[in-house]
């Protein structure tokens, strides 16, 4: 069975825009799944330390036969792969693929938890998200479109 899952990326070192689109095509090569769909890129500002630079982001939507847990070690290959280093929690990063949504399950494990737990708090999630699926509801039963008008229009930039 095939499964949509969304996929959030996010980067703010080494040429971001050339690694979310690096990183977009690495997505579209991964076994026993499709790219569907993919936003915009954004801009937004770091969160945390904010002494950093502006991060670029998008989310792509994905159909895939692997299962979740597969799926984030696919991910974790993809960041590995573009050069990312686990430092600081919310530091710098060249590669970022957070795994958003998976259908509409709802599971916590050691290694995963489906939602993301920031996916509805997070501008540069929730907007790109909104773009590729205007109409989605959350398996909390939230429509997305409620979220949308919930950030301020200075939190991101679109930009192509
Ligand atoms: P981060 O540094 O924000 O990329 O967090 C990576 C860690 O979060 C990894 O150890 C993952 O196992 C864990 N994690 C839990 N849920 C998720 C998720 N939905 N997507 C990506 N990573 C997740």
């Amino acid at each position: 069975m095939k499964y949509t899952t969304y996929i959030g990326l996010g980067s703010n070192l080494d040429n971001p825009i050339k690694q979310v689109n690096d990183a977009l095509d690495a997505l579209a090569d991964l076994p026993d799944t499709t790219l569907v769909n993919h936003a915009s890129l954004y801009q937004s500002a770091a969160m945390g330390n904010m002494d950093q630079p502006h991060y670029i982001n998008s989310v792509a939507e994905l159909a895939t036969h692997l299962q979740p847990e597969d799926l984030l070690t696919e991910l974790q290959g993809i960041e590995n792969q573009q050069g990312r280093v686990r430092e600081e929690r919310w530091g710098p990063r060249t590669l970022d693929l957070d795994l958003l949504l998976y259908g509409d399950v709802v599971l916590e494990s050691e290694q995963l938890t489906l939602p993301h737990y920031g996916l509805k708090q997070r501008a540069f999630v929730v907007v790109p998200l909104a773009e590729i699926a205007p109409d989605l509801l959350l398996p909390d039963g939230t429509a997305l479109a409620e979220l949308t008008g919930l950030f301020a229009s200075d939190d991101l930039r679109r930009l192509c």
